[in-house]
C-alpha cells in the first residue's frame, strides 16, 4: 500500500470521525432532537470510545425499552463504593422525565463528547462522577411528535410528557406506581448521589430570562445543606449564568395567573416532584426549567451553561458538599431528630414578601372578546425590569412528631415493598405480637371526585388514638433512627402532602363492609334505646347538630348499629401503628429479624413461606 493511499485513508478516517462526533441535534442546525435509538447508540458509542464512560441498564420500560444510565468517572470506576472511596462526589443529571422537554439530552450529549472525546474540561471531573440518564421515560419519548407541545417553541418533534401508562413520572417520586420510577428509586437508594439535577421546559407566562430553576431552600431540606445553597451555590451560579450571557431567576409562579404585577410566588416542593423528594433524602435536587418561547439553540445553550458552571462549583465545593450530605444523613439518624416537630406539609407565606427586581416583557390585559376572560399580550420587543413582591417564603402546615417506630401489618405487603424501593431498612416479626400502638382514626374525609395519576385522592381528618392490636407474623418494623427518617414519615404520617393514605393505597379502609337491614335495626334500635336514656340523649342532639342525618333513616339506623357490638372495629382505622414506648420496642427486638437477612435466605424461613 503505498503512502498516499495511507496518508488519503488517514486523513478521511479524521474527517469522517470528527463529523461523526457531532450530535443529531448539532447536525440538525438545532432544530431537532434525536429518537432514541439515535440517543442511546450515541451514548453507547460514547462508552465504547472513552475508558472514563459505562453505560448501565436501569431496567426495562413497560413496552421493553431498555431505561440506560451513563457512569462517568475521571478513573472509569463504576460502583459508588469504589467512587466514594476515591472522596469524589457524585452528581446525576437527568433528562426526558417529560421528553416532550428534551433540552437536558441535547445540551448533555454535547458536553459529554467534549469531556470524553474532546478530552476538554477536564476539571469537571476532578472531584465529581456523574451519573446521566439520557431519557428516564423512555416509552413517552416514543410518542413522538410536532404536536406535543402547543406552548413550545422547538425543536421540530419530540416525545410526550408521560409514559405509556399515562402516568407522571414528575408525580411519582413518592407513590413509585411506574416501572420506570421503581428502577430510579432502586439506583437513588444505591447509588445516594449528592446533588440530583432534572432538567425540564416551562410552561407559564413570558419573561426574558431563557432559564429559570428551582432548589429547596424553604426549610424542607437539612438546613446545613441549605445555608451552603443560599451562601455558595445560588450567588455563584447566578454570577455565572448572568457572565455567560444567561442571568438566571428563580422558578416562580404569579399570584394571579398570567400577571407577573400580582406579584411572584414559590415554595417548597412536594416530596412526589424531583427536587422535592431529593430534599427529603438530605440532598440537594436542582430543578432547571429552559423557557418554553425561547427558540430551541437558546434553550439547550442555556442548559449547557447551566450544568457547567454547577459541575464547575460542585468540583470546587466537593469536600464541603460531601460533609454537609453525610451531616444532614447522620443527624436525621441521631435522636435528637425525634424531638423536635417535623414539617411534613408547607404553605407559601401569603403576608411575608420582599422586594425584588424581574426581567419580564411589557404587557396589556384585555377583555377577550371571543372568550370573555383576561387576555394577556406580552409584547417581547419590550424589555422591562419590574420591581414586584416576591413571596419565597414557607410555612409549614403539617408538623408530626416521629415515633421510634412505625409498624405495618403484613397484609399491607404492597406499602411494605413500596418503602423498600426507597431505601428504607426495616425488620420484620417472626411470629404475631399483640402490641399496644398510636394509630389514627379517619374522620370528616373527602375523595376527589376525578383519578389523579390514576388514583383515586382522599383528604381526611385525623383523630390520634391508641389501642391494642394483634400484629401477624412478618409485620414490618420500621425504626425512624435511619437516613431516610423523613421519607418514612412522608410515606407513612396521614397528614403529610402525598402520604400513601392520600394517594389512596389504604382506600379499602373507607369502605364498611357489613349493613344492618332496616327492618332488624328499627327493632334493635329501639330495644337500644328502652335500655339505654342516655343513648336517646345522644341520638337527639345528632339530630339537633346535623339536619342531614334527621332526614336520612339510612344514616340514622347506621348510626344505632354503629353503636352496637356487630359494628366493624376496624372501619375508619388507619392500619399502621405507632411505637415510643421503651418495653414494647424490646418486646419486638426478641422477636424479629431485619428483612435483608431473610429476604437472601433459601432455607425456607422466610415469612412468607
Ligand atoms: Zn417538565
Amino acid at each position: 500500500m503505498n503512502k498516499l493511499f495511507l496518508f488519503i485513508l488517514f486523513g478521511l478516517s479524521l474527517s469522517l470521525d470528527a463529523q461523526n462526533w457531532q450530535t443529531f441535534y448539532e447536525q440538525s442546525e438545532y432544530k431537532k432532537t434525536p429518537s432514541y435509538a439515535e440517543t442511546i447508540d450515541f451514548c453507547n458509542r460514547l462508552a465504547s470510545t472513552s475508558p472514563l464512560a459505562t453505560m448501565i441498564n436501569l431496567g426495562n420500560s413497560p413496552q421493553d425499552r431498555e431505561i440506560p444510565m451513563m457512569v462517568i468517572d475521571r478513573d472509569g470506576l463504576t460502583s459508588p463504593e469504589a467512587i466514594r472511596a476515591k472522596g469524589r462526589v457524585i452528581v446525576l443529571i437527568e433528562a426526558g422525565i417529560h421528553p416532550g422537554e428534551p433540552d437536558g439530552k441535547d445540551a448533555m450529549l454535547m458536553l459529554l463528547r467534549d469531556m470524553l472525546i474532546n478530552r476538554q474540561r477536564k476539571e469537571l471531573l476532578e472531584k465529581t462522577s456523574i451519573l446521566f440518564i439520557p431519557i428516564l421515560n423512555v416509552d413517552g419519548h416514543e410518542r413522538f411528535g410536532p404536536y406535543n407541545r402547543i406552548n413550545q417553541n422547538g425543536p421540530e418533534e419530540m416525545g410526550w410528557r408521560t409514559n405509556a401508562l399515562n402516568l407522571n413520572l414528575n408525580r411519582d417520586f413518592m407513590k413509585a406506581d411506574a416501572l420506570e420510577m421503581q428502577y430510579w428509586l432502586t439506583m437513588f437508594s444505591a447509588w445516594l448521589p449528592d446533588f440530583f439535577i432534572d432538567i425540564h421546559t416551562t410552561d407559564g407566562a413570558d419573561y426574558q430570562y431563557s432559564l429559570t430553576y428551582a432548589i429547596e431552600t424553604f426549610g424542607n431540606l437539612d438546613s446545613g445543606i441549605t445555608r451552603w445553597l443560599e451562601n455558595i451555590y445560588e450567588p455563584r451560579i447566578t454570577k455565572e449564568m448572568k457572565s455567560s450571557g444567561f442571568p438566571i431567576f428563580p422558578y416562580v409562579q404569579f399570584r394571579n395567573w398570567h400577571d407577573p404585577r400580582s406579584g411572584l410566588r414559590t415554595g417548597a416542593s412536594p416530596p412526589m416532584i424531583s427536587q422535592g423528594y431529593a430534599a427529603i433524602q438530605n440532598r440537594p435536587g436542582l430543578l432547571i426549567e429552559t423557557h418554553m418561547l425561547k427558540d430551541y439553540k437558546t434553550r439547550v445553550d442555556a442548559t449547557f451553561q447551566m450544568v457547567k458552571h454547577t459541575l464547575f462549583i460542585l468540583n470546587h465545593q466537593a469536600e464541603t458538599l460531601k460533609t454537609l450530605v453525610e451531616m444532614a444523613d447522620k443527624s436525621t439518624a441521631a435522636p435528637g431528630f425525634r424531638t423536635q416537630e417535623l414539617a411534613v406539609n408547607w404553605e407559601t407565606s401569603t403576608t411575608d414578601s420582599t422586594m425584588i427586581d424581574f426581567e419580564g416583557f411589557d404587557y396589556k390585559s384585555i377583555k377577550s372578546d371571543l372568550t370573555g376572560g383576561d387576555w394577556f399580550i406580552y409584547d417581547n420587543t419590550k424589555p422591562l425590569t419590574m420591581k414586584l413582591p416576591f413571596f419565597n417564603k414557607s410555612i409549614p402546615s403539617a408538623k408530626i412528631k416521629l415515633p421510634q417506630a412505625y409498624i405495618i401489618p403484613a397484609e399491607w405487603q404492597n406499602v411494605i415493598e413500596r418503602m423498600k424501593l426507597h431505601g428504607i431498612k426495616m425488620d420484620v416479626l417472626t411470629e404475631a405480637l399483640e402490641l399496644k400502638v398510636g394509630s389514627y382514626k379517619f374522620r370528616d374525609y373527602e375523595f376527589r371526585k376525578l383519578p389523579n395519576e390514576g388514583r383515586h385522592m382522599v383528604n381526611t381528618g385525623l383523630e390520634e388514638i391508641e389501642e391494642t392490636r394483634l400484629f401477624p407474623k412478618g409485620s414490618a418494623i420500621i425504626y425512624t433512627n435511619q437516613r431516610t427518617a423523613k421519607v418514612i414519615a412522608g410515606i407513612l404520617e396521614p397528614a403529610a402532602t402525598g402520604s400513601y393514605v392520600e394517594w389512596g393505597f389504604f382506600n379499602a379502609v373507607f369502605e364498611q363492609k357489613e349493613y344492618s337491614e332496616s327492618y332488624v335495626m328499627e327493632t334493635m334500635a329501639r330495644e337500644m334505646l328502652a335500655k339505654d336514656p342516655q343513648l336517646k340523649k345522644e341520638f337527639e342532639q345528632k339530630k339537633m347538630d346535623d339536619p342531614e342525618f334527621a332526614k336520612s333513616q339510612r344514616n340514622m339506623l347506621n348510626w344505632f348499629y354503629s353503636k352496637t357490638p356487630y359494628w366493624d372495629q376496624e372501619f375508619l382505622k388507619y392500619p399502621v401503628g405507632k411505637i415510643n414506648d421503651a418495653s414494647t420496642l424490646s418486646q419486638i427486638r426478641k422477636i424479629s429479624v431485619s428483612i435483608d437477612s431473610i429476604e437472601n435466605r433459601s432455607d425456607g424461613l422466610y415469612y412468607r413461606e
